[in-house]
């Protein structure tokens, strides 16, 4: 079986189906990317065809490119990578450019077969490219799938002829949210958007499409540009208007990138150079770009974070091999922040919840806050009344502890106090079935500890949300010394069922991310006490990619709780707590300036809670320096306190594998994503220059930049983290 197959109809269509063996969805390799060709070829040289539909054999039209081809044929490519990617994005380009030509007569127009693209659910990347490359799209009429060309959002951009023919057909401007925001629309929208030109009933695409094929005629599919006289929607870049658009876009980019995302500004260099020239040149162009973007080791770190090792995470890489654990029913202790939350994801997947606080109201109050985040999703038209009732229906809010009976899973997310959880985890197992698995939602406490309020510790398990719980994409799975095999497939089944990705480490303080994330926002904080500019502090972090500066963050977090988990720290840590930066975040407690939720932080705020800017009087206890470092410097010193912490992690076996510990800083807490992730960042510096660096801060900044043993051997030896440790299951570090 190939993944294409061609069925002429009696009508004379030829119906090319898409449908890969074996995948629950569509994505293109390199040879079936010449079988398509081949069927191409076929249904153009026979005469008993009149017109093309290409559809898919599945529910979906395509995912998109099979993103491994690209780092297949770079590897293939020997000593010239660049020449190798070039030529395979030109042959793409060739292909689809003799679709949409389709045996029309170059000087006349004439003589083409109609291809329409009939499209029966979500259809992405090359999928789309290769819609767009047809000469009428049909999709069908299923609010639940989406379209689009979301290239952008792993650090590439359409490379299949997409950014050329989807700016030609709307205009730089229309294009930019569809192939600068990567957004993915729903039929409807896609119609506005020109992405497709008819949505028609599931029952009735193939018959749209063929019906259409049949009646077209030769000035149906002529595409615009290979007309007399086109001219670009919207101007091109010596237009009046589109010199405005270019100019406006240019400065929405860089302030958006802050200049540090390649792909976005590529893609719009090859919009405006596209723009000048014929569309065939502006194929050309675009393989250019393109080649240029996946060469560069942003781009490549990106992919393999965000998608290749991001889905390998998600289906479960490192999931013991034990039955389906599927969750059915799950105990959520506390109906605070959290708890609401994680009830509102779990009843959001179908899980029936028991939703247990201390007093009725606080259980309800949990409860009101799940149905007015669905209410939020109403209002953006993405939850139905019905979807709403069914959801709340499945959330029992309550105290009585026997609604648990009949759970498999407990996730205790109660006060951050080792007694009260030992108490909660007591009192639930005494109802709960004997092979329930307890998690805790703790933030700081040790896993092992608090597993010794249970008499099956193997059952006892960390799975750690992050807050707003239906935003945040990562959970961090963390064992105890004791946590056997069922507890970490369930945590991971779990996770998978609530469709957030999942990494799982081993129980030491702070666990992974927050381990990584304190030192970021101390290193912050210590600066403004040495004199550093604010606003340089808070800059430095946003131009290297950091969505939050370091004082930002520890607002949104609030400086009691930074004051809390100092307190915690030194008296786990004793003489070995640095407690350089206690005095700031202790001085602004005293002051009453918690951060955003008392309108006041380092940051000042309006009475209606927005941020208005730096606070000036901060200057007045910690007067800005006369001598003010360099960019890089700070900049250095904010990501190298977090990824030498990363560093440590894998050494000490916390982190076994080097892909959790690279999504799980980008989903966790929003690490520099350009970079693919902390180790993906130390090889594109090169792990020399890397221990260069960490002996420079050292003496400058102190021994908490010091150079861990195990990145200093990999200097000395000149090794790669992808390349010591991997990137498929052999990456785990043991
Ligand atoms: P919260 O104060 O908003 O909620 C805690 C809830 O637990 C309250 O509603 C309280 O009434 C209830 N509770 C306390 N004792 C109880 C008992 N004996 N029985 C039943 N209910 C009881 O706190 P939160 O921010 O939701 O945090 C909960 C847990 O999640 C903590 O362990 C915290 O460290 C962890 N956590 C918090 C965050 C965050 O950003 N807030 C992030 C990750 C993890």
């Amino acid at each position: 079986m190939t993944d294409f197959t061609l069925i002429t109809d009696a009508d004379g269509v030829a119906v090319i189906t898409w449908d890969v063996p074996g995948k629950s969805m569509n994505v293109l390799s390199r040879e079936a990317f010449a079988t398509v060709e081949n069927l191409i070829d076929q249904a153009l040289a026979d005469d008993a065809v009149k017109g093309i539909v290409i559809t898919s054999g599945k529910d979906s039209f395509a995912g998109g490119m099979d993103l491994n081809t690209l780092a297949t044929i770079r590897m293939e490519s020997g000593d010239d990578p660049a020449q190798g990617l070039f030529d395979f994005t030109m042959n793409g380009h060739r292909i689809l450019r003799k679709l949409e030509r389709a045996g029309l007569d170059p000087k006349t127009n004439k003589g083409g077969k109609p291809v329409a693209c009939a499209i029966p659910g979500t259809c992405a990347g090359i999928g789309t490219e290769i819609a767009l490359a047809c000469h009428r799209r049909f999709m069908a009429d299923n609010p639940k799938a989406k379209i689009g060309l979301p290239e952008i959002l792993v650090g590439i951009f359409p490379g299949g002829g997409g950014t050329m023919r989807y700016s030609r057909m709307v205009g730089a401007m229309a294009a930019a949210p569809v192939l600068l925001e990567g957004r993915m629309l729903d039929p409807r929208k896609a119609k506005s958007a020109q992405l497709v030109d008819e949505v028609v009933p599931a029952e009735d695409l193939l018959s749209a499409a063929k019906a259409w094929v049949l009646s077209a005629t030769d000035a149906d599919i002529v595409k615009p540009w290979d007309q007399k006289g086109w001219k670009m929607p919207g101007g091109t870049p010596y237009h009046p208007a589109g010199f405005m658009t270019f100019v406006g876009a240019s400065a929405m980019i860089n302030g958006k990138t802050k200049g540090v995302y390649p792909a976005a500004k590529a893609l719009l260099s090859c919009v405006y150079e596209g723009a000048l020239v014929p569309f065939d040149t502006a194929l050309t162009i675009e393989a250019r770009w393109f080649t240029s973007i996946l060469m560069n080791p942003s781009s490549s770190a990106m992919i393999r974070s965000l998608f290749l090792n991001k889905e390998a995470l998600e289906k479960g890489a490192n999931r013991p091999p034990v039955a389906d654990q599927k969750v059915t029913k799950v105990g959520i202790m506390g109906a605070g922040m959290m708890g609401a939350g994680i009830a509102h994801v779990s009843a959001n997947a179908g899980i029936e919840v028991v939703l247990i606080d201390a007093a009725q109201e606080a259980a309800d109050r949990g409860k009101a806050h799940c149905e007015g985040l669905l209410d939020k999703g109403i209002k953006r038209g993405k939850v139905t009344a019905e979807k709403k009732a069914q959801v709340l229906s499945r959330i029992t809010a309550t105290t009585d502890y026997a609604a648990l009976s009949g759970c498999d899973l407990i996730v205790e997310a109660v006060f951050e106090d080792v007694g009260v959880k030992a108490e909660v985890t007591k009192n639930v197992l005494k109802v709960v079935p004997g092979d329930c698995i307890f998690a805790t939602n703790t933030s700081t406490l040790p896993i092992t500890e608090l597993a010794k309020a249970s008499d099956a510790p193997e059952q006892f398990i960390g799975i750690h949300f992050f807050s707003p719980v239906d935003k945040m994409m990562l959970v961090e799975i963390i064992k105890g010394e004791k946590t056997g095999d069922i507890a970490v497939a369930k945590a991971l089944d779990f996770v998978r069922q609530i469709r957030k990705t999942p990494i799982v480490v081993n129980d030491a303080r702070f666990f992974y991310a927050n381990r990584c994330i304190i030192p970021y926002i101390n290193e912050g904080i210590r600066m403004v006490k040495e004199g550093v500019a604010p606003a340089l502090i808070e800059n430095a972090a946003k131009l290297v990619g950091m969505p939050l500066g370091p004082l930002q963050l520890t607002d949104e977090t609030s400086l009691d709780l930074g004051a809390k988990i100092a307190k915690a720290t030194k008296t786990a840590m004793g003489s070995a707590y640095d407690d350089t930066v206690d005095e700031v975040i202790f001085g602004m407690v005293e002051a009453g300036r918690l951060g955003r939720k008392s309108n006041a932080g380092f940051y000042a705020y309006d009475d209606a809670g927005k941020r208005q800017g730096l606070w000036h009087g901060l200057a007045d206890t910690y007067p800005v320096a006369e001598h003010q470092p360099d960019l890089i410097e700070v900049q250095h010193r904010l990501l190298f306190v977090q990824v030498l912490e990363a560093v440590r992690a894998l050494e000490e076996g916390v982190l076994e594998d080097i892909r959790e510990g690279d999504v799980g800083a980008i989903l966790g807490w929003g690490f520099a994503p350009w970079s693919g992730g902390p180790f993906s960042w130390l090889d594109i510096l090169g792990t020399p220059y890397a221990a260069e660096r960490c002996d420079q801060l050292t003496q400058t900044h102190g021994a908490r930049f010091a150079c861990p043993a195990l990145l200093q051997e990999m200097a000395d030896k000149g090794q790669s983290f992808y390349g010591r440790f991997g990137t498929g299951a052999d990456s785990k570090a043991a």
